[in-house]
């Protein structure tokens, strides 16, 4: 069995109990077979202390038998690679938010440079068959970069946000080299059957790839695999953490609290993609026409604080204080809220409490490529007695989870009203939504997404030395 090597912009340590989901399953495939964990080390180096573009030091710690092995950024490299290109240019275009681009020049740059860091700090660690798997926007050129310094392994690539429409992505400066270099890889992964359509539809016009008999996509005399592959969680870890003391305490507090009420619950990162705003406009629409709610439905909005030193970011915050004070202020009585919003992160095990206590689930961003709350939330649930979700069709969730309520979250009047449908539904009626959401997540979990997606690069059929590698 060939050794897996990972690589993603940040690397943790499975064993760990902060690892979270996706470390866990990759950690179970690299614990089979040996691995390398290749990635940033999360460290900036100012140019005062000897921070060098183009340059890192490497760190080399043993997790069993996982090698993790990280690198170090100088200040100029993260700020054009991590919040320049990356999160200030591909995040907000691939989630369709042109608006929110931020075209420094210097920030494709600062892109390229680490991605030949990475590739060159890696190759001398490679043995001739080991099998790659690069993680995410970050690090897209990687394969393109090893493979001119003469790589000839098995590589795979998995994009954990949405592939938008061929237009959308030819906004991006330096978009035609960007995406010729997803041809360096032998396998690409995507979250849904859309995005594989849209990388699909701009490889074909702007590329002008052919598409082969097999369904792979040739150009750039390389030929490339493209599948959709659906991240799932870790469904029984969120069932056990849902069953343990702190679990069932936090759910009986919260039951008990809200004995009389009805509780709605979001999970998010503050970021703009999740359509926060939207929400609480929407909240204020089901408090206004429905007013039975008044005194009774009570939204609970965890949004954890994220990238505040990316520009685009700053404004939500205080959007956020501004929609959520508003809301309370018009509609709050002396010993009801409607809102409680809490801008910090949740430790993990008291997430399945708080979702099994809610009677609705409100997951709404305007773009994901996947969004793991939504499943979370299903998993978390008593089926006996199961909770409601509400759903944006944006989410690349949508595709699979279709027993849930799916809304358009810009239409904020319709969402309103089917939220109300949700805090209504029979039980009957929730029990069989419930165990169908149910059923499907747990045929696709977390450890089905790693085990196919590795099969599928395992077994491709591939010329025993890649002579055509550019
Ligand atoms: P994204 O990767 O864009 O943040 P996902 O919904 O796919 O969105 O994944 C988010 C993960 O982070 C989930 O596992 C969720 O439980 C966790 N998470 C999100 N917000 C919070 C928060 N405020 N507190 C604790 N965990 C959070």
């Amino acid at each position: 069995m060939s050794r897996l090597v990972i690589v993603s912009n940040r690397v943790a340590d499975p064993r760990k109990p902060a690892a979270g989901g996706l470390a866990v399953a990759l950690g179970e495939s690299m614990k089979k077979t040996g691995a390398l964990w290749f990635g940033w080390s999360g460290e900036i180096i100012e140019e005062a202390d000897g921070g060098v573009p183009g340059e890192g030091r490497l760190h080399t710690e043993q997790a069993g038998n996982i090698e993790l092995v990280t690198v170090d950024l100088c200040r100029e490299d993260h700020d054009a690679y991590y919040l320049g290109y990356a999160n200030g240019v591909l995040w907000p275009v691939f989630h369709y938010r042109l608006d929110l681009g931020n075209y420094e020049p210097g920030f494709a740059e600062g892109y390229r440079r680490v991605n030949e860091l990475f590739a060159r700090k890696l190759l001398p660690l490679l043995r001739p068959d080991d099998q790659i798997w690069v993680h995410d926007y970050h690090l897209i050129p990687l394969a393109a970069n090893l493979r001119a310094m003469g790589c000839r392994n098995r590589m795979g690539f998995f994009l954990h946000i949405p592939m938008p429409p061929p237009l959308i992505t030819a906004t991006i400066p330096h978009q035609e080299w960007l995406m010729r270099t997803l041809f360096a890889y032998d396998l690409l992964g995507f979250q849904s059957d859309a995005d594989l359509l849209n990388f699909s539809h701009y490889v074909q016009s702007e590329a002008h790839a052919d598409v082969l008999p097999d369904g792979r996509y040739r150009a750039f005399d390389r030929t490339v695999q493209a599948g959709a592959f659906p991240i799932g969680i870790d469904v029984d870890e969120l069932i056990r953490l849902a069953e343990t003391k702190e679990g069932s305490q936090m759910f009986k507090r919260l039951r008990e609290e809200y004995s009389r009420r009805q509780l709605l619950v979001g999970v998010d990162r503050l970021d703009y993609s999740k359509g926060l705003p939207q929400r609480m406009r929407t909240f204020r629409e089901l408090l206004t026409r429905f007013p039975e709610n008044k005194n009774s439905a009570t939204l609970i909005q965890i949004a954890s604080p994220s990238r505040e030193d990316v520009d685009a970011y700053t404004n939500i915050r205080t959007e956020m204080e501004h929609l959520c004070g508003a809301i309370n202020g018009d509609f709050g009585e002396l010993d009801w809220m409607p809102i409680r919003y809490i801008h910090r992160t949740v430790a993990r095990k008291r997430l399945p409490g708080l979702y099994r206590a809610s009677r609705v689930g409100l997951v709404t961003p305007l773009r994901d490529g996947m969004n793991l709350v939504a499943k979370e939330y299903i998993a978390a649930q008593d089926p006996e007695d199961p909770g409601v979700l509400v759903l944006s069709r944006f989410a690349g969730a949508a595709e699979q989870l279709k027993e849930a309520l799916l809304v358009n979250p810009y239409d904020i009047e319709h969402t309103a009203k089917v939220i109300q449908q949700a805090l209504h539904m029979p039980l009957d009626e929730r029990r069989t939504r419930h165990a169908a959401l149910l059923q499907r997540i747990k045929d696709q979990d977390i450890h089905w997404w790693c085990r196919t997606f590795l099969d599928t690069l395992a077994n491709l059929d591939l010329p025993p030395l890649l002579l055509d590698a550019k």
